[in-house]
């Protein structure tokens, strides 16, 4: 019987001929599935998905929305938030999902 731990569908689990001819299995943490972008749906830049991906820097980006956003939606929600302060553009003119970013954009 396998010990507890290894009960848990979060390991996968591989089957392996040992050099003495043993069927075995063996455990492996399954790999976290890559980060996407929240507006967009694209892939992250410069993020490491593996555990061992120590420090900040590794995990997540400096940038505004990092981690959450990519580069071009970042971007586009910081102009919209600049044109609703201005008052060149109403919140209403734009789209229900970006607006929840614009908005914690113009709260800070
Ligand atoms: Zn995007």
């Amino acid at each position: 019987m396998p010990t507890p731990k290894q009960r848990s569908r979060s390991q996968r689990r591989l089957s392996r001929v040992t050099p003495k001819g043993r069927n075995v299995v063996h455990y492996e943490r399954r790999k976290g599935s890559f980060p996407h972008c929240a507006l967009c749906g694209a892939e992250l830049n410069g993020i490491k998905t593996s555990t061992h991906a120590k420090g900040r820097s590794l995990r997540t980006n400096s940038r505004k929305f990092g981690g959450v956003l990519c580069a071009g939606c970042a971007s586009n929600v910081i102009k919209l938030a600049s044109r609703i302060e201005q008052g060149e553009m109403r919140l209403n003119d734009i789209s229900v999902r970006q607006k929840e970013f614009v908005l914690q954009m113009i709260a800070h």
